[in-house]
C-alpha cells in the first residue's frame, strides 16, 4: 500500500481532513496552488466562518444530517485554530467573520497543519481513474505529465463542486461517487445572480436598495443589487439557493415597512413636490426613476390619497417578478445539491456500503448559505472524516 489515505482536492475540505489524519497521507489536486477558493473568497479576505453557524443555515435533502460535524467542530474550534496561529480577524456583519489581512492567512495555517500530520502535497496532479481492488483503492494519476500508479486503502472525495470552472471546478467526485454506486441528488448553481433575457435593469445597474427577498417561502433582508443582466446582492444570492426555474422572486423594497407614514408625512409639509421627488429621499434617485417608469408613479405629493399612498407602499413590498434563468456555474459561489447523504455516514462521512471511500466539503448535499457557513461545514466535514480515519488507523 503506498499510502494509508489518498484525499482527491486540496481545497477546505481536504486540507481540514489531512491536517486531521494519521497515517501516511496524500493530498492531490490538479490545480498549480492549493486553497484557490479560500484565497479569493469574501474579496480576499476570507468569511471562514459564521457566529451563528447551526444545522438550520444548511439546505439538504436531510437536513439532520449536517448537525453531527457541526456540532463535534463548530465555529468555537476554528476560532481556536485561528487564534493559535494569531490571524486576526473582525465580524463584518450578521455574525460573518472575515481576516483582517488576507484570505491567504488561511490557508497558511492550513498547509502548516497538513504538515505538522505528515500530510503529502501533490500539486499539478490529475487523477485520471480510480479503481477497487478488494483491498485498496487504485489510483491512475498524471503528475506534471508523467503516470504514477497508487493505492490507499481509504480514498476522500474533496474536490468540491461544479461552481467556477475556471478555478478548477469539476463533476468529478460525482463522477467517482458514482461509479462506486452511491446517488446524486439534483445539482444546481446556487448562490448566484439571477437574470431576466430582457435585461431590464440596465439603466439602474449598479444600484442597491435595503430588501427583504423571497423566493419559495423563505425569506432574506439584505440589499439587492441591480445588475445590467439582472438581480444580484445579498438577498438575491441567498433566496437563488431556493429559487427554481419558473419561479417568482418577491422583492420587499420597504423592509421597515415606514415607506406609507413618511410619505403621508411628507404629502403635509411638502405638499407641492412631485411624489418622485419625495421619494428620492428614501431610494436612489435612478430607482425612481424606473419605478416611475414601471409603475406609473407621478403627481403632486399633496393631491394624492391614502388610498394611492397605500397602493404605491403595497407594490413596493410585493414587487414579483419571475427571472429568466441565473448566471449559472460560471459565477455561482456553491453548489446546491450533491452526493446523497442517505448513503454517508454522518458521523466519519464515509460512504455506508463503501469501506474507506469518504466524501466531504461541498461534493456532498449540503449547502450553506451566504455568510461563512459553507467554509464551515467544509471545516467540519473534513475534520470529522480526518478524526473518523484517524481512529481507524490508531
Ligand atoms: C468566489 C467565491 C467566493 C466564496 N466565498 C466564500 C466565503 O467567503 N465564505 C464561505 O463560507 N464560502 C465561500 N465560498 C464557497 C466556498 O469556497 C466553498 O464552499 C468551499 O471552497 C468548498 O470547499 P471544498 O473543499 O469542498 O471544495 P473546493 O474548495 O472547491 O476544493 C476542491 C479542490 O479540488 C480540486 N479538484 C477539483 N476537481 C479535481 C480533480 N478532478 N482532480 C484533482 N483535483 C480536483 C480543485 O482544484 C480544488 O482545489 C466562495 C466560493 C466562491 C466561488
Amino acid at each position: 500500500m503506498d499510502f494509508d489515505t489518498i484525499i482527491i482536492g486540496a481545497g477546505a475540505a481536504g486540507m481540514m481532513c489531512a491536517a486531521h489524519s494519521a497515517g501516511r497521507t496524500l493530498v492531490l489536486d490538479h490545480a498549480k496552488a492549493a486553497g484557490e477558493k479560500i484565497r479569493i473568497s469574501g474579496g480576499g479576505r476570507c468569511n471562514f466562518t459564521n457566529l451563528g453557524a447551526s444545522h438550520a443555515n444548511f439546505i439538504s435533502q436531510n437536513a439532520h444530517f449536517c448537525k453531527s460535524a457541526l456540532s463535534r467542530y463548530t465555529q468555537w474550534d476554528f476560532l481556536d485554530l485561528i487564534a493559535k496561529y494569531e490571524i486576526a480577524w473582525h465580524e463584518k456583519t450578521l455574525g460573518q467573520l472575515f481576516c483582517d489581512g488576507s484570505a491567504k492567512q488561511i490557508v497558511a495555517m492550513l498547509l502548516e497543519e497538513m504538515k505538522r500530520t505528515g500530510a503529502e502535497l501533490w500539486l499539478n496532479a490529475s487523477v485520471k481513474k480510480v479503481d477497487h481492488d478488494g483491498v485498496a483503492y487504485r489510483l491512475s494519476v498524471l503528475r506534471d505529465g508523467k503516470r504514477v500508479d497508487l493505492s490507499a486503502r481509504n480514498l476522500v472525495l474533496a474536490s468540491g463542486g461544479k461552481s467556477i470552472p475556471k478555478m478548477g471546478a469539476t463533476g468529478f467526485a460525482y463522477d467517482i461517487a458514482r461509479q462506486f454506486g452511491l446517488n446524486l441528488t439534483d445539482i444546481r448553481p446556487a448562490l448566484v445572480p439571477l437574470t431576466f433575457s430582457d435585461q431590464r435593469y440596465m439603466a439602474i445597474s449598479g444600484v442597491s436598495a435595503p430588501s427583504r427577498v423571497s423566493a419559495n417561502g423563505t425569506t432574506f433582508e439584505e440589499a439587492t443589487l441591480f445588475t445590467h443582466r439582472g438581480l444580484s446582492g445579498p438577498a438575491i444570492l441567498q433566496a437563488s439557493s431556493y429559487w427554481r426555474d419558473g419561479d417568482p422572486v418577491v422583492l420587499d423594497i420597504d423592509p421597515n415597512g415606514t415607506l406609507f407614514e413618511a410619505l403621508r408625512t411628507a404629502r403635509q409639509t411638502q405638499g407641492k413636490k412631485d411624489i418622485t421627488t419625495v421619494l428620492t429621499q428614501s431610494y436612489p434617485a435612478r430607482l425612481v426613476q424606473h419605478l416611475s417608469e414601471e409603475i406609473g408613479i407621478g403627481g403632486r405629493i399633496g393631491d394624492q390619497s391614502d388610498r394611492a399612498l397605500q397602493e404605491l407602499c403595497d407594490k413596493l413590498r410585493n414587487w414579483s417578478q419571475v427571472p429568466t434563468g441565473s448566471e449559472g456555474y460560471r459565477t455561482a459561489e456553491v453548489t446546491l445539491g450533491g452526493i446523497d447523504t442517505d448513503h454517508v455516514s454522518s458521523k466519519t462521512m464515509e460512504a455506508k456500503a463503501r469501506k474507506g471511500l469518504y466524501v466531504i466539503g461541498e461534493a456532498i448535499d449540503v449547502t450553506g448559505w451566504l455568510g461563512g457557513y459553507n467554509f464551515q461545514w467544509a471545516w467540519s466535514s473534513g475534520w470529522a472524516a480526518g478524526t473518523a480515519i484517524s481512529a481507524t488507523l490508531n
